[in-house]
């Protein structure tokens, strides 16, 4: 039960991904929450770190696309300045979402890592999927009313999955 839960990798932030540590593990396309993850909540307009990474992404052939339990709308709202493709509605930990993006970016699932902040959707869904999987710290600490339930569950898996699992720390890479 504990693995379902367990990421692959956990790192600090998203923006410490480069496309050379995804290379060297066989990775082709970033499938990445959004909400906490790729921008703060109450921030949809992302940092100059994001746009700085977003950047780098793009010039390395690597495919960002954002793959979210939000509504087409407020997914939308991020994801087109960005200019980056979006699923809305994935509910994970359901695998529809994910095996959507997947089709679209023509990849297999191994070929793919699944990015997000949250062990019951974003981990459990990717382990789900058979697609690679890392944990990041949320943006911020303050949360969407409906996130701050799940928060509270999130404690208890992080505590079982810690405990099985002391050599996953957090990091600054995946290498
Ligand atoms: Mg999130």
């Amino acid at each position: 039960m504990t693995e379902s839960f367990t990421p692959t990798w956990m790192l600090d932030a998203i923006y410490h991904l480069t496309p050379e540590q995804l290379k060297d593990q066989g990775i082709k396309a970033i499938l990445t929450d959004l909400d906490n993850t790729l921008i703060a909540w109450n921030n949809p307009d992302g940092t100059a770190e994001l746009h700085d990474w977003l950047d780098q992404m793009q010039a390395a052939g690597i495919p960002v696309m954002i793959v979210s339990n939000n509504t087409a709308d407020r997914v939308d709202r991020v994801a087109k300045p960005l200019g980056l493709p979006f699923v809305s509605r994935a509910y994970k930990p359901g695998t529809k979402g994910l095996h959507e993006a997947l089709k679209e970016l023509n990849l297999k699932p191994e070929e793919a890592v699944m990015v997000g902040d949250q062990y019951l959707t974003d981990v459990f869904g990717a382990n789900r999927a058979g697609i690679p999987s890392i944990l990041v710290k949320p943006l911020i600490e303050t949360d969407q009313w409906n996130t701050k339930i799940n928060r509270f569950v999130e404690k208890g898996v992080r505590r079982r999955v810690m405990k099985k699992h002391p050599e996953l720390t957090w990091r600054n890479s995946i290498d």
